[in-house]
């Protein structure tokens, strides 16, 4: 299919799926079975044993490059990192958050804020999974948001409120956006926000709050209030006012990423829900005998495999260099959707048993749900794909 744009120039190499890398994760998530995750999500609680596991393989550090004490991985490889971890029933929103967040300091981090974080962060001595970006009342209006951080000597006073800061309790580190400018006439909204890399362990009672909040998923969320914490001016990332970009810069990224994690979940569910046809029997004959339970996971799966060769796409041009928006919107955009298909199918599929907890069925059915939501909702890709692919008229 053609697209509007010329469509990039890169011979797509569709065949490098780290087969290693993917028995190594499923050896680890074999000792962390669904009972493991069923039983963190009755307590809420963060599964520190499985970052740790993940964390002494290596994984943890898959895009960190070496001269940093990780694994210089491409992106792909780190995107079946997290395929496997959802593949075998598990989650990786403790593993992913570090990945991609990592990477601002390291396209934007001075030579010094490499040097001294990056290291501790692949050994797993700092935890880098906080990322507060989101606020309760400009939402997806990312340049709408109100937390300001005004320069004072050589330090920055920081009041505001972040919301949905998931791994808030468990981080060492948070990637904090703020504006530094206010928004004034004639200004690009986009400018005069600013990234600050902060110690939350200094920054705990000296000004900073965190709240956990009661959520449908087990993502340890939480909200996290600013009332004039004071953080050295050194945990600025990069230029003053150009915060923002530097977050959107990552963000193609982030969605092949998570585009990964939807990949494992559809897996997961077709594959769950084919034994379960197989073996249930209903009026004298296994339930995958009917139609009306195959097509559904058929459909699912043929959806999964779509997707599958569009993330793949989307990471070969974005390791070969090449602008890879539209088809990194895109993965996101098909693989949340093949993942829910399949989730509905399994939840279908299951019929009353899947909504006792001990099948899993119904906890990873919630988990696959977030990814029409975030880190981007399904209606903002849409518009991107609207706008920047069609050419269609700007609609916000
Ligand atoms: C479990 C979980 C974990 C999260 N973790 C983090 C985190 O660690 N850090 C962080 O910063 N954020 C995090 N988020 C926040 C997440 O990124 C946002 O919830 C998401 O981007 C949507 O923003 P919102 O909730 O404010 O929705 P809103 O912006 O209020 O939008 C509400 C609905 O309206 C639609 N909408 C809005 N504007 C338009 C438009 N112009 N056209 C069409 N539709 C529109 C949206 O698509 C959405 O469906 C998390 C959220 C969840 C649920």
């Amino acid at each position: 299919m053609t697209t509007p744009d010329a469509s990039p120039s890169v011979t797509l190499d569709l065949g490098e799926d780290y087969p290693e890398v993917r028995e190594g994760v499923r050896r680890i998530c074999a000792d962390f079975p669904g009972s493991y995750w069923r039983e963190l999500d009755a307590r809420e609680a963060y599964p520190s044993e499985f970052v740790t596991a993940m964390t002494e393989a290596g994984y943890l550090a898959a895009l960190i490059p070496e001269e940093y004490g990780g694994a210089g991985l491409p992106l792909r490889a780190a995107g079946v990192v997290l395929e496997e971890i959802h593949a075998s029933g598990g989650n990786a929103g403790a593993t992913h958050a570090q990945m991609y967040t990592m990477g601002t300091v390291l396209r934007h981090g001075s030579e010094a804020q490499k040097a001294r974080y990056l290291p501790k962060i692949a050994a797993g001595e700092l935890r880098l999974q906080a990322f507060g970006v989101t606020e309760p009342t400009s939402g997806t209006d990312t340049t709408k948001l109100k937390t300001r951080a005004v320069r004072d000597g050589d330090e920055y006073v920081i009041n505001g409120q972040k919301i949905w800061t998931s791994r808030a309790l468990y981080s060492d580190l948070m990637l904090l956006l703020a504006r530094t400018t206010p928004l004034a006439d004639g200004m690009r909204p986009v400018d005069g926000l600013s990234v600050f890399l902060v110690d939350m362990r200094a920054a705990l009672e000296r000004g900073m709050t965190i709240r956990p909040i009661k959520a449908m998923i087990n993502h340890n969320t939480t909200e996290v209030f600013f009332d004039d914490l004071r953080i050295p001016a050194e945990a600025l990332i990069g230029d003053e006012g150009r915060g923002l970009r530097y977050i959107m810069d990552g963000m193609n990224a982030e969605r092949i990423l998570v585009s990964h994690e939807s990949l494992g979940d559809a897996t997961w569910f077709v594959r769950t829900a084919t034994k379960y046809a197989n073996e249930r029997v209903v009026f004298d004959r296994p339930i995958g005998q009917n139609q009306g339970i195959q097509f559904p996971i058929a459909k699912a799966y043929a959806q999964a495999q779509a997707a599958d060769l569009m993330v793949r796409k989307a990471a070969a041009l974005f390791q070969a260099g090449q602008p890879c928006g539209e088809f990194a919107n895109l993965s996101k955009l098909l693989s949340a959707e093949a993942a829910w298909e399949a989730a509905e199918a399994c939840m279908q599929t299951h019929g009353g048993f899947a909504y006792a907890r001990e099948y899993d069925v119904e906890r990873k059915w919630r988990e696959a749900r977030v990814q029409r939501t975030a880190p981007i909702s399904t209606n903002l890709i849409l518009s991107y794909v609207a706008q920047h692919v069609l050419g269609l008229p700007r609609s916000y």
